[in-house]
């Protein structure tokens, strides 16, 4: 094999990426990582205090816990580099990425790992104010919000799924709606109208978090009557969809309908040989940190197994 072509290739830098650079790199085969330019490390850069990663009983910051991993994978040597891969040809034997700069890369196994982006509604204090009362994780952080007043926006099943999870903390929980009917499926629904502690405030959107610090209410407008309210809440959950970082491969890769990397369970093969995935990019039921650096895991032993049958 010529010298400029690597082993493996590990596209993306969270939980999954650089789990897999870690096993890849105790397996010798010398990964190249490439983090990404802006947001290296991943989406738990942009939370503050992870509670639920196994190991830290006490809990662990967000960008503390990945420069942990950060730094567990440069150990056994995998070469990080905090650039993007702005395209690729995975098809053949050798898989070719090609980084922002133009320069080509190669390598006989890539590991897709660029994980999802959550949904935002892109409205002021919203960037402020996330960490800080505005959160898109119900699991990861409902906690920190027990008997207090919290909001969640959106309609869909993921909306009242985090909404009757976050009554198991708080005192109430609105559920702010643009419409006046919900798209969540029935059974979601019948369990949501059921439940005490949820309210809905329907044909309404969120114009603004408001709070200094820390939220404090939501500015709402009614879309029917244009009236405009204030709606005290410490909380604010948004649950408006994700979407999987797939455009990269898109065409070559094959795709489910929402756009998320198809694997074979509970493999982490990909249709092409040699290419397989992990983490959010692939998953849409967890998207947890741990369970992102579990497939993580396997992608590199899958990888591992793979170029050892072609020697
Ligand atoms: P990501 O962490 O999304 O990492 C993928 C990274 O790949 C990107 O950030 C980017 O740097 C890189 N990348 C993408 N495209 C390219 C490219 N073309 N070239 C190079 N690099 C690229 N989970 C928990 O378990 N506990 C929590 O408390 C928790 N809190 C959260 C709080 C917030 C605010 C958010 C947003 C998420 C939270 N999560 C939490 C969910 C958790 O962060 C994700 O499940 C996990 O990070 C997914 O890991 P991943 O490796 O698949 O992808």
């Amino acid at each position: 094999m010529s010298a400029d072509v690597r082993e493996l290739i590990v596209i993306g830098s969270g939980p999954a990426g650089y789990t897999a650079a870690l096993y890849a790199a105790r397996a010798r085969l010398r990964p190249l990582v490439f983090e990404g330019s802006v947001e290296s490390g991943g989406a738990l850069m942009n939370t503050t205090e992870v509670e639920n990663y196994p190991g830290f009983a006490d809990g662990i910051m967000g960008p503390e816990l990945m420069d942990s991993f950060r730094k567990q994978a440069e150990r056994f040597e995998a070469e990080l580099v905090a650039d993007d891969i702005v395209s690729v040809d995975l098809t053949g034997d050798i898989k070719v990425v090609t980084d922002s700069a133009g320069t080509e890369h190669k390598a006989r196994a890539v590991i897709l790992a660029m994980g999802s982006r959550y949904r935002k509604l892109g409205i002021p204090g919203e960037e402020e104010l996330s960490g800080h009362g505005v959160s898109w994780c119900a699991t990861c952080d409902g906690f920190f919000f027990r008997e207090q007043d919290i909001a969640v926006v959106g309609g869909g099943d993921s909306a009242l799924e985090e909404a009757t999870f976050l009554t198991r903390f708080a005192k109430s929980v609105n559920v702010v709606h643009r419409r006046d009917e919900l798209r969540a499926s029935k059974i979601m629904q019948d369990r949501a109208f059921a439940n005490d502690k949820i309210r809905f405030t329907w044909d309404t959107e969120v114009d603004e978090v408001v709070g200094d610090g820390k939220v404090s209410g939501l500015k709402l407008a009614n879309v029917k009557t244009a009236e405009k309210s204030t709606l005290p809440v410490t909380g604010f959950f948004e649950a408006i969809g994700h979407d999987p970082r797939s455009e990269l491969v898109r065409g070559q890769v094959d795709l489910d309908d929402e756009g998320y990397v198809l694997v074979d369970h509970p493999n982490t093969r990909t249709n092409l040989p040699g290419v397989f995935a992990a983490g959010d990019l692939v998953d849409k039921t967890f998207r947890q940190a741990v369970t992102a650096a579990g497939t993580g895991c396997a992608a590199a032993l899958d990888a591992e197994r793979y170029l050892a049958a072609l020697d």
